[in-house]
Parts: structure tokens; C-alpha cells; sequence
């Protein structure tokens, strides 16, 4: 059962007709636990109250099914607006972002266009921009994209997935450029050619990557809300004597508040991904997918 619905919420976040319907009708279903608003105002006031509780944080203007220049460049501004945003505010976050929403796949030289100019914009302030990693289709270009873009910018990271084969290969291959990795399990339906069905597989390797990447001596952005994940985390950590300013804990907005703020409590660095926007229906279908029990929390705000 619990697979059938993670299957249907994954296809519904990729149903295009779904995802432009819900951004016409504002966040619904309780989508407010999730995404922390659908403009810049309310993403820094989100920003400032974790900030007060001693969390970090990632903002990601939501932005799916870009198909024309027009949108692509309309998700660049959006991007510039909020790093002016975050700067003006004086608050402590940095920058998330979707390749696809800036033109991926519509031409890489207009992706390209739009990532260079985030990147001066977010180097100007000091500030730093991570690559959110989408589903299989994209990764091989989205990791080329990447290594570009890195010999130009010290400010840029990209994302790992855990439940992919070639993964582990993939970190063994941006050693080289010292590259500032978030490490997950990995959100979207993929085919077991490419990874590993079972979660116990997942699991496994997301505790090989950490260990991998951390020995490496890179930065890690280590995120997820599984606690058996962080645990073995901090015994790497105390294995290898790592400093806590080599990695950082991320959770997304809205899950687990209390390991959030114990994570905090240790002395730990915590890092919310916070998601803020208009175009909130995939993002939200992917979360339902991670937790079904999560429907009942959003038949109750049906009935609301
Ligand atoms: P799981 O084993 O799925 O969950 C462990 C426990 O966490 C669950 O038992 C439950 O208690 C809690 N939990 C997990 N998810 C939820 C939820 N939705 N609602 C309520 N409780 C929940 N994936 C990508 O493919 N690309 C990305 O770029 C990407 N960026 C991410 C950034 C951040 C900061 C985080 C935290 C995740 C990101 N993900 C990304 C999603 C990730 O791949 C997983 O799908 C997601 O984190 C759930 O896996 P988990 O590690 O928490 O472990």
C-alpha cells in the first residue's frame, strides 16, 4: 500500500495540468507546513524566526516545468531577488535552486547564462548557491554543468543522491575539485537500472557516501531526518577528528523541528531548507511520497 501511494504522489508531481491548477489556487492542504509562503516577505520572516533559534538556512524559490526562455529568465530574477533579499535583510541563508527553472531543458547555454549570473550576484555578497539535483535524466548534464561552473566559482555546490548506482563513483570523481556536496537519499521515482529499489540498499550507501566524502576532506552538507544517518555521521566525525565547521546537518522546513533544534542544543551547525513560491505542488507531492501517513495530516486540513 505504502509503495502505491508513493508512486501515485511522485507521478502527481510530475503531472503538469496538477502543478499549474495549484499554483492558480495558493498554497492548499496544509502545504503551509511545507513551504513557507509564496512570496520573498514571508520566506525571510521564516528565515529570521529560524535564524532567532540558531538555524541556518537554504531558500529555494520553487520553480517546476519551465519550457521558454521567458520563464527560465523570469526563474533567474526571482533568484537575484531573493540573494538581494537575504543580503538586505541581514539574514543568514543562502540560495537553493533547480537547474531545470533556469532553462536546462530548453538549451545549456541559456542555463549556463542564467547560473553565471546568480553565482557573480550571490559572489558579490559573499554568499553561496547550491544545485539542487533532480531526477536521473538530468544528473549526467546537471554534474557536467557543475564541474564548469566550479573552475569559475568557489561559491557554488551541487547534490549526491544516495540511492543511485553511479554515485559513489561521482564523489570519487569531484574529489578533484573539492566540491561542497549535500548528501540525500534521493527524492524522485527512478528505475531500478539506475537505482537501488530497496531502502535498506539506500540506506547503506548513504552511510558509505558520508564516510567517503567526509574522509575525503570536503565540505558536507549532510541531509536527512533519519536519525541512524545522523548518528553514524557523528561517529565519522569523531573518527576522523573532523572539525564541525567541515560539515552541516540539513533538514527541509517543516520536518523533525525537535532533532532540528537538539542538533542545535549539541552544538551542531543546522541548515533548513526552507521553500518558498507559487509553484509549491511537486514539491509537495514529493514530500506526501517520502511519508505517506503525511495524507492525514492533509485530509485533516481538507476538512478545515
Ligand atoms: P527517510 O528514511 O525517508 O526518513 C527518515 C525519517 O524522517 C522518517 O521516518 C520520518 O520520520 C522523517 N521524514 C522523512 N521525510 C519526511 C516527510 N516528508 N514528512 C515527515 N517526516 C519525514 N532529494 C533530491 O533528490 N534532490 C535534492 O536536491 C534534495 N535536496 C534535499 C535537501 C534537504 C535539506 C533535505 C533534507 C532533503 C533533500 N532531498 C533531496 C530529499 C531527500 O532525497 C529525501 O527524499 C528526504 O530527505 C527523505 O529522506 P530521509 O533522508 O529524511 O530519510
Amino acid at each position: 500500500m505504502e509503495t502505491v501511494m508513493r508512486n501515485m504522489f511522485l507521478k502527481l508531481a510530475k503531472n503538469r495540468p496538477a502543478n499549474k491548477l495549484a499554483k492558480r489556487y495558493g498554497l492548499r492542504f496544509g502545504a503551509q507546513r511545507f513551504v513557507a509562503g509564496e512570496t520573498i516577505k514571508h520566506s525571510i520572516e521564516a528565515v529570521k524566526q529560524l535564524n532567532a533559534t540558531g538555524r541556518v538556512v537554504t531558500l529555494d524559490h520553487l520553480g517546476e516545468f519551465v519550457f521558454t526562455e521567458e520563464e527560465a529568465k523570469e526563474s533567474a530574477t526571482m533568484c537575484l531577488l531573493t540573494l538581494d533579499a537575504i543580503h538586505q535583510a541581514g539574514v543568514t541563508a543562502n540560495l537553493s535552486l533547480k537547474m531545470t527553472s533556469l532553462g536546462l531543458d530548453i538549451s545549456r547555454e541559456l542555463c549556463m547564462r542564467n547560473m553565471r549570473e546568480i553565482l557573480t550576484r550571490a559572489r558579490s555578497y559573499g554568499n553561496f548557491v547550491r544545485i539542487d539535483m533532480e531526477d536521473y535524466a538530468h544528473c549526467q548534464m546537471s554534474l557536467d554543468i557543475y564541474r564548469e561552473l566550479r573552475q569559475e566559482f568557489d561559491n557554488v555546490g551541487i547534490v549526491i543522491q544516495a540511492y543511485l548506482y553511479r554515485t559513489e563513483q561521482d564523489i570519487a570523481d569531484l574529489n578533484e575539485l573539492k566540491a561542497n556536496l549535500r548528501l540525500v537519499k534521493g527524492a524522485y521515482k527512478e528505475s531500478p537500472k539506475v537505482a537501488f529499489p530497496e531502502k535498506a540498499d539506500v540506506d547503506n550507501n548513504f552511510k558509505n557516501i558520508i564516510r567517503q566524502h567526509l574522509s575525503n576532506g570536503n565540505y558536507a552538507a549532510i541531509a536527512t531526518h533519519d536519525e541512524a544517518m545522523i548518528r553514524y555521521a557523528k561517529e565519522i566525525v569523531r573518527e576522523y577528528g573532523i572539525p564541525n565547521d567541515r560539515f552541516e546537518f540539513q533538514m527541509l522546513y517543516g520536518i523533525c523541528e525537535d532533532l532540528q533544534k537538539k542538533l542545535v542544543a549539541e552544538g551542531y551547525k543546522v541548515r533548513v531548507y526552507v521553500p518558498y513560491g507559487n509553484d509549491w505542488f511537486g514539491y509537495f507531492m514529493r514530500r506526501l511520497a517520502e511519508r505517506p501517513a503525511n495524507v492525514w495530516f492533509v485530509l485533516k486540513n481538507m476538512f478545515k
